[in-house]
């Protein structure tokens, strides 16, 4: 009794071998597996080329011939079979390197049939390689169809005749196999209220479209059902949270906080900011535990919010720490926090790797018995010697750097668990956040504080690096700073800092002493020789610092106009993003500077166009989603083994994805729990996805 459980091997032209094949390469296992393995395409098979129409640069093409000359050549050792396809207009090669003796048993040369396949250009001779081949008289008129599935497959399948052709034909016995129901994963009321198509006539389709308008009902179909399951997940585990966990109130804003923003407040909050210490106190009063993403694009003032957020927790008699991704950058939070402090009772402490054992017992205990109020560190945190008497707050800064495993520690620190805010300054497309983030309330940050003027970008060559280098001294001469940045290359453990040496040895000729003094911070450094050259360039004892990405994340000099970055190409766009809101600081125009070869990719030129075009951290991100997948966005690259897609795309499907999100919440807020009959497939449906997808919210 075949059914979708049944094992692969078993349906009939498969066998232990390919069955192998298949779950390596395709994940395969199951009968299911098979049939939601669905086309990437679809061919128009009606269509016949003539020999005449056909390029190498076509795409897969259908003609109908004669096939005569065969031939088996040799190359090196390896034999291989080629033939020659002929209409009235032409005729060009036909190769194979594999299955040769079945396509001499199998194939009569000067009869006809029809070929399809990819022509490529070898030898200077159009040719196509491994075609399929096709008897005219046994084209079944029914299936040949104006959109006929394709799929993906690899090397291994092929060389194994598990071609495209070979995967639909599985599929079709699947189909005609299978004799239990296929039954329905979405709610009837679903179906009926939205005109969904059902599960069964939605795969079928999906293979073997019957007409466009079902071939679209179908994707549509199988689309939402797909994102709205993984909203169903995320919005159940944060509804659930909300009902069972309690969370602390912070149900006054006392003296710290008080004194600070009347007294300490180095300049007038914008709008967004304001905006956002709302909505974060609101979470603080609303009995919950909180989960906040707070974006914002670079400089515009989250660590300022941060701060406030913890000031807040102190004042109710909660501890509050502050996570940073570098050591570099928490160092410069301790500095800046300890600095706005002054003159306060808030005892603010830094907890590093490099923090000395000695202190470290010391500091423990002073945290264990409540004297500090605020603790700034890196990944330090997360160890869990590090025990809080009261922990309330957890703000991680640029969360991107942080795993979702560490996240999830933060919890533990407290019966409880505190609330967390993560901060990050790389725009998650909004798709993206809701999928990857979907249990997290977003606060964003949309306007930078007043009198920065927008960073102008420039696409420069090596070619005229003595032009750059004059603007530079024209730069320091106003009394600014610059930043040059050099590409990290990691080469298996070891750091390449090539590229770094050769150019601080020419930047050094070119920019002597005493009009000049350069810092070099890199990764390999001790930290606390970083943190010296660091300090000497905030200082402006320095007016150039040479760099790593190691300076990617938060570093504030606002002196500092001008960024040059070298090997631009060699960045992603985030990156540069990052790097570029080093500068634009302070009140002077800045610059930012992209050196390239001359000789780029199409997507580097892309990437450098985007920057030169815009300053705004959204936009960057979307192209860059669009250059990448939103499987490779920074941060979010657990997203893709965490959602395994398998037709909806979050970039093109937003549209269904914010859909699917607001039946996912209407049917939450009439049945929580979902403990109504009509709802008992979506936990059964659940349940079944949980073991595929890995839970995100628990975490975050
Ligand atoms: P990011 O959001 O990138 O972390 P920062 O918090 O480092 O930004 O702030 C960038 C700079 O802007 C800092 O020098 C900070 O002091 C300054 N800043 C923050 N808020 C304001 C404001 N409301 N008005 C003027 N400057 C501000
Ligand atoms: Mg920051």
């Amino acid at each position: 009794m075949p059914n979708f459980e049944t094992e692969i091997k078993y349906l009939p032209g498969v066998g232990p071998k390919r069955a192998e094949i298949l779950e390596k390469d395709l994940k395969i296992r199951t009968l299911e597996d098979l049939i939601y393995c669905f086309p990437f395409k679809y061919i128009d098979k009606t269509k016949f080329y003539k020999v005449s129409e056909i390029t190498a640069d076509s795409a897969h093409i259908q003609a109908k011939g004669i096939i005569t000359k065969f031939k088996i050549n040799n190359a090196g050792k390896k034999e291989f079979l080629t033939a020659e396809f002929s209409d009235e207009t032409g005729s060009f090669e036909l190769i194979w390197f594999k299955g040769v003796k079945w396509i001499k048993e199998n194939i009569a040369a000067g009869k006809e049939y029809i070929i399809f396949g990819k022509p490529s250009f070898y030898n200077k001779k159009l040719n196509i390689a491994h075609p399929e081949i096709e008897e005219p008289s046994k084209i079944d008129p029914k299936t040949a169809s104006s959109m006929e599935s394709a799929y993906n497959t690899t090397e291994t399948m092929k060389s194994k005749f598990l071609n495209s052709k070979a995967i639909r034909k599985l599929i079709q016995t699947a189909f005609n196999l299978i004799d239990s129901p296929i039954s329905e994963t979405l709610p009837n009321y679903l179906l009926e209220k939205y005109k969904l198509l059902g599960l069964k006539e939605s795969l079928f389709n999906i293979h073997f479209p019957q007409d466009v308008n079902l071939l679209k009902r179908a994707r549509y179909r199988l689309k939402f059902e797909e994102l709205f399951y993984i909203q169903l997940n995320i919005l159940k585990l944060k509804v659930n949270r909300k009902n069972t966990i309690k969370g602390f109130i912070f149900a006054k804003v006392a003296d710290n906080f008080n004194n600070f923003y009347k007294n300490n407040l180095p300049f007038e909050l914008t709008n967004a900011q304001k905006k956002v210490i709302k909505e974060i106190r609101a979470d603080f009063s609303s009995g919950k535990q909180s989960n906040r993403l707070l974006q914002g694009d670079v400089g515009s003032g989250k660590t300022l919010v941060a701060l406030m957020s913890m000031l807040i927790a102190t004042d109710n008699d909660y501890q509050a720490c502050m996570m940073a991704p570098t050591e570099l950058l928490a160092i410069q939070h301790f500095r800046t926090i300890t600095k706005m402090l002054e003159n306060s009772n808030v005892k603010v402490e830094l907890l590093t790797g490099s923090t000395k054992a000695k202190n470290r017992i010391e500091l423990h205990e002073k945290l264990q018995n409540g004297y500090i109020n605020i603790l700034i560190g890196t990944h330090a945190l997360i160890e869990d010697t590090v025990q809080f008497k009261n922990l309330g707050l957890v703000i991680i800064d640029e969360q991107h750097r942080f795993g979702v495993e560490q996240r999830a520690k933060m919890w533990k620190k407290n019966t409880n668990p505190p609330h967390v805010i993560v901060m990050t300054a790389t725009p998650i497309p909004r798709t993206l956040a809701m999928t990857v983030y979907g249990d997290l309330d977003v606060s964003i940050i949309d306007e930078l504080p007043p009198g920065r003027k927008s960073i102008q970008t420039i696409h420069s060559y090596d070619a005229k690096r003595l032009q750059m280098f004059k603007f530079l001294k024209d730069q320091i001469a106003l009394g600014r700073q610059i930043y040059i940045v050099f590409p990290l290359i990691k080469e298996s453990e070891k750091w390449d800092y090539k590229d770094l040496e050769d150019g601080l040895e020419s930047i050094s000729r070119a920019f002597p002493p005493p009009d000049y003094a350069i810092s070099v911070v890199h990764g390999k450094m001790k930290s606390d020789e970083k943190e010296k050259a660091m300090q000497l360039f905030i200082k402006g004892v320095t007016n150039i610092m040479i760099a790593t990405t190691v300076i990617e994340v938060g570093v504030d000099v606002p002196n500092a106009s001008v960024m040059v970055i070298e090997s631009a190409e060699r960045f992603g766009l985030s990156q540069l993003h990052q790097l570029r809101g080093r500068v634009g600081r302070g009140a002077d125009q800045s610059y930012c500077i992209l050196m390239t070869s001359y000789k780029l990719s199409k997507d580097a030129q892309t990437r450098i166009n985007t920057m030169v075009e815009s300053n705004d951290g959204f936009k960057i991100a979307d192209v860059d989603m669009k250059l990448r997948g939103y499987g490779d966005i920074e941060g979010t690259q657990q997203s893709g083994e965490a959602f395994e897609l398998k037709i909806a795309n979050l970039y093109k499907d937003g549209e269904i994805l914010i859909h699917a999100k607001n039946v996912a919440n209407d049917i939450l807020d009439d049945d929580s729990f979902l403990e109504k009959e009509e709802n008992s497939v979506l936990l059964r449906q659940l349940k079944k996805n949980s073991l595929r997808i890995k839970n995100w919210s628990v975490v975050s």
